[in-house]
């Protein structure tokens, strides 16, 4: 295979470790460490490894989907944050924002890492945007924040350096802007829905900032989580403690039917309205030549967090347990040859066979004992492992064991290949 979509595990130079390091004590960086998808370099900083990594990007890729499907277009803005324009908005001193990584150049003069980049892409946006032809916009970007978080303790789910999927919406008023909002919730619930964790993820009402009385966040219930949230089951809808008064409750609508719960927020969506466009000049001409400031909104996800969040929910006692759509590969080929050639050649066959067809493999074809390799194979988490042996060649049908139900059943390559590519 020149493809690297499939591969073999003894070529894969990470290895799984029995222990995660002593200083780690959240449940996701701990198995995502022990199975080989990231490493730590320091508190609240990781690298992701090639199994890391092949997540990562299946998250990404899902966001993408949906971002492109609402009208989003993909840019990449700098990490290297301009001064004055976050003076223009009162965000730039550490007393307004007390997360910024500052630096200073050789030449002289103060220069930011972006933690968010609502002060950028205004002003980028004034290049592009003067009539109410140029409107709506939806630019967006998978792009690396720095924040000097004090609290980093939650593994993958609060780092120091992360990517952000952030995307910002650029209206003609608040009704242009509404809509896109809801089409932008939507799309949330299709990402989280199709990342595995859609029925514990709750709409969720929280502060507004700037501008509307409400943000939505997206809170997936885990003990692992940072926030308490109030449930609405009915209505699958919840609202965040820090705004949960009878107040906010009678103006929702959601009578007194709470239950309270631990989550971890995945996603937000704000609306902005002109607190950005005011103080950095991004306005537009309307039909009658009126200088009117452009609508704003801003709409984030760390696919990291949402790979954490997948990791605290869906493990067990075992390992990980990744849903089809986010696992680095969809089957777990495990050789059991003991030396037997036909044994191996039959593994070599299948996985071409397999690879061919599109499914992507991670064969194990390590010379290793079974349950060295049950274990591995348990702790990775690929959601179908397909066992090779001596005992398969003779019943004509390899063994299939779901990772997550523990179901197992008796395939051929065929019955194989048309399951798994949903033929
Ligand atoms: P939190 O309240 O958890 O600190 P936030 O309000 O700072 O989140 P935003 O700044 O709006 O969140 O970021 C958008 C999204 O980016 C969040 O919903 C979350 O998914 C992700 N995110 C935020 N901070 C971090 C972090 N330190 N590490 C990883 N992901 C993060
Ligand atoms: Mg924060």
């Amino acid at each position: 295979m020149n493809d690297a979509h499939s591969m073999k595990q003894s070529q894969l130079f990470t290895k799984t470790r029995r222990e995660a390091p002593k200083d780690e004590v959240s449940k996701n960086a701990q198995l995502l460490i022990r199975a080989g998808f990231v490493h730590k370099e320091m508190a609240g900083v990781y690298d992701l490894l090639p199994l890391g990594l092949r997540t990562f990007e299946k998250i990404v890729g899902i966001i993408r989907e949906e971002m492109n499907g609402i009208g989003g277009q993909e840019l990449s803005m700098t990490s290297l944050q301009r001064k004055e324009l976050w003076e223009k908005t009162g965000r730039w001193s550490d007393e307004a924002v007390d997360v910024w990584f500052k630096s200073e150049f050789k030449t002289g003069g103060e220069v930011g890492f972006g933690w968010t980049h609502e002060e950028p892409l205004t002003a980028l946006m004034r290049e592009h945007i003067s009539s109410y032809k140029d409107l709506p916009a939806y630019p967006y970007q998978f792009q690396t924040k720095f924040r000097n978080e004090t609290r980093a303790k939650s593994g993958l789910m609060r780092t120091r350096e992360f990517v952000m999927k952030d995307l910002y919406s650029f209206s003609k008023n608040e009704n242009e802007h509404l809509k896109f909002y809801d089409a932008c919730a939507a799309a949330y619930e299709r990402i989280f829905a199709r990342a595995g964790i859609g029925d514990k993820t709750y709409k969720t009402f929280a502060s507004g900032g700037s501008f509307s009385k409400f943000s939505h966040e997206y809170q997936t219930v885990s003990e692992a989580g940072e926030d308490i949230i109030y449930i609405n089951e009915a209505k699958k809808i919840a609202i965040n403690k820090e705004v949960f008064t009878d107040e906010v409750k009678k103006d929702l609508g959601l009578g007194n039917d709470f239950t309270e719960a631990k989550s971890i927020e995945v996603g937000n969506i704000f609306t902005l309205g002109a607190r950005f466009s005011e103080p950095l000049g991004l306005t537009y001409k309307d039909e009658s030549g009126k200088d009117i400031p452009v609508f704003m909104g801003c709409y984030g996800i760390g696919p990291a967090r949402l790979m954490a969040t997948i990791a605290e929910l869906l493990s067990d006692e075992k390992g990980l347990v990744w849903p089809e759509s986010v696992a680095p590969f969809a089957v777990h080929l495990v050789e059991l040859s003991n030396g037997n050639e036909d044994v191996k050649n039959e593994a070599a066959e299948l996985y071409r066979e397999l690879s061919e067809a599109g499914v992507e493999v991670l064969w194990d074809d390590r010379d290793a004992r079974a349950g060295e390799k049950f274990a591995d194979s348990d702790l990775i988490g690929i959601p179908l492992r397909v066992i090779v042996s001596e005992k398969t060649l003779a019943a004509g049908k390899f063994e299939c064991v779901e990772r997550g139900s523990g179901r197992t059943t008796h395939q051929s390559v065929s019955e194989l290949i048309s399951e798994l590519t949903h033929a």
